[in-house]
């Protein structure tokens, strides 16, 4: 191919991502860049518009819950930066589940930082073995690439990162190796107990969907069910979201901004139990559309 006409293959495939009606996802991320805030104590927001990040200063090093976008990894380096933090010092990512939306900075990190790299076990074992479920291919990248977790994590670990004990269940649903974490933040001798979901979409539920990853009795759809079942009534006071629709994260920061010195909006002891509820509505009313039988 010349030169030319390799040009014009990067021109028509730079069209096609413009057509897409996915290619916003692509396509200046950074206008989804969202100025890093304190969430509570030592819990920060520095994901973006769309989905989350969380950062978690354990006194010993940082923690990441998940590490953004493909092709987001600049953008979550500036906010940890903006936050006040030095992305060296991240020590440890847990990736709530194995899409490429959740994992873009993972080899970054490890690469540049030597930060370890954590997974349920179902998403490793499905990185190794079915890799296309990750859906990297849709990066619009060859440069994107999965990685070997430094720890899979199994259902009911306690895993410690400095101060922070973070006891983390397996809620099989969106992925198989969607996990559910729950910990302590700090604030001044404070403590708010966090709850994070990793993954709610109902995208992986359809039929041709779970036929082609080989479930053709939709088992997963029951799965999901039980894992909302499973962790709802955990005492949460902070509802992390896995996407900021979850929790309306943006709209709560934005109360924060109005009320600095008014209530926490962030902390909610209804809001974990109300969405799961909510999730669980969905999903029956999905399980009862003849269309999805
Ligand atoms: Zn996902």
């Amino acid at each position: 191919m010349s030169l030319r006409e390799a040009y014009d293959a990067y021109l028509s495939a730079r069209a096609a991502l413009t057509e897409d009606p996915y290619g916003p996802i692509w396509l200046n991320q950074e206008q989804r860049y969202v100025h890093p805030f304190r969430i509570y104590g030592n819990v920060w927001y520095v994901g973006d518009s769309w989905v989350c990040v969380h950062l978690i200063d354990t006194g010993d090093g940082l923690l990441l819950i998940d590490s953004g976008n493909c092709g987001a990894t600049a953008m979550l380096v500036q906010a940890i930066y903006e936050a006040g933090f030095d992305p060296a010092d991240v020590k440890w990512i847990i990736h709530s589940h194995g899409h490429l939306d959740h994992i873009g900075g993972a080899n970054f990190f490890r690469r540049m930082y030597g930060t370890k790299l954590y997974l349920g076990a179902p998403d490793a074992r499905m990185f190794r073995e079915r890799p296309w479920i990750s859906a990297i291919q849709d990066a619009h990248s060859t440069l994107e690439t999965l990685f070997t977790p430094d720890h899979e994590i199994t259902d009911g670990e306690l895993l410690r990162f400095g101060g922070t004990e973070i006891a983390c269940y397996l809620v099989p649903g969106h992925t198989e190796g969607c996990v559910a974490l729950f910990f302590d933040a700090r604030d001044s001798g404070e403590t708010r107990r966090c709850g994070y979901y990793g993954g709610f979409g109902f995208n992986t539920l359809q039929k041709d969907y779970l036929i082609e990853i080989g479930d053709p009795e939709y088992k997963t759809r029951n799965a999901y069910l039980r894992s909302l079942a499973r962790v709802r009534d955990q005492r949460v006071d902070i509802f992390l979201g896995n996407h900021c629709n979850n929790n309306d994260t943006l709209g709560r920061r934005k109360k924060q901004l109005e009320d600095p010195d008014g209530p926490n909006p962030f902390v909610d002891e209804q809001a974990w139990g109300a969405y799961l509820d909510r999730k669980r509505d969905e999903l029956l009313a999905f399980l009862s559309d003849p269309a999805n039988t």
